[in-house]
């Protein structure tokens, strides 16, 4: 009897040390994130330095507009905390994987992001639902509120890591004010300068950057487009003099030929997804500074 209380004590140490230890390990466990695409991953990735990084779904050349899910990918859907995209209207593919995830995981829509400012885009909208230009990162000022919203959601998902959530955004957000002085700089001698791009996704940087204007050849990346549209490219192309062609590397190149012979079009490539920047929040840096050197480089070459 005399070492009941004694046995008494060190199984409540026991069963203490058990529930520490519990508790220390689930807070030690990283979130599960999803991104949809590279630039999503890449502002996500920032936000979430030294806490994890999220998985990657489009990547090595796929396009958004056109993808789709493989098993593996589906299953990371599945057991994911929290998924970030862009908005059904630009990921159409996910659609229904995250409508079957609903009550599961946090799905945060970033375009509908407090501070993103939306571009209107092709198609038939009206008051009630606008049809709105889904490629919102490509204007620095809308990834700094996507940065915001991407701390916010994580926060409330993992609130015992939302203090460095929050100080990981606000880096990001002062290195992306400085990214967009660069690119004004940059891009000022281009200012006004019209072009030809493959497909209607440089709303948010023309506008940014008062580029433009531009002649879209696909305005449907997801269908190839027709004679008509093509004949009629090529009349803007004659129309705006010497100028630069863009392909991307997501769409097949082979009819930019048909486009640009015997024009005096020089062509070159603008990537606006940066599918094949790796992980890690460089890749947005990298990807913005690329399309505007790639716009310099063909609209006023040096020499
Ligand atoms: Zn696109």
């Amino acid at each position: 009897m005399r070492h009941a209380p004694k046995t008494a004590l060190a199984w409540t140490t026991v069963v203490t040390l058990w529930l520490g230890l519990g508790v220390g390990a689930m807070a030690r466990e990283p979130l599960r994130v999803v991104a949809s695409i590279e630039p999503v991953a890449a502002l996500v990735a920032g936000v979430m330095a030294g806490a994890g990084e999220p998985m990657l779904l489009v990547k090595g050349g796929g396009s958004p507009h056109t993808y789709a899910l493989r098993p593996s990918e589906a299953r990371a859907l599945e057991r994911a905390d929290v998924v970030f995209w862009i908005g059904e209207a630009l990921e159409t593919f996910l659609q229904k994987p995250l409508h079957a995830l609903s009550g599961k995981a946090r799905i945060v829509a970033l375009h509908q992001g407090e501070g993103v400012v939306l571009i209107a885009g092709d198609g038939h909208g009206d008051a009630h639902r606008p049809i709105w230009d889904m490629h919102i990162w490509l204007d620095p000022v809308n990834a700094k509120a996507m940065v915001s919203a991407i701390a916010v959601a994580l926060g409330d998902a993992d609130p015992d890591r939302a203090s460095v959530y929050a100080a990981n955004a606000e880096r990001l957000r002062a290195r992306l004010d400085r990214l967009d002085a660069t690119l004004k700089r940059d891009l000022a001698p281009v200012a006004g300068r019209g072009f030809v791009v493959f497909h209607d996704a440089y709303r948010y940087f023309l506008r940014r950057y008062r580029l433009g204007p531009v002649a879209a050849i696909a305005v449907n990346p997801a269908r190839q487009p027709g004679a008509g549209t093509i004949r009629a490219v090529r009349e803007r192309i004659v129309a705006l003099g010497p100028t630069c062609v863009f392909i991307e590397p997501q769409f097949e190149p082979a009819l930019i030929d048909a486009i640009v012979a015997g024009t005096p079009a020089r062509t070159a490539v603008l990537d606006p997804l940066g599918s094949d920047l790796g992980p890690g929040a460089d890749a947005y840096f990298t990807l913005m500074r690329t399309m505007a050197k790639s716009l310099v480089d063909c609209l006023a070459p040096a020499g």
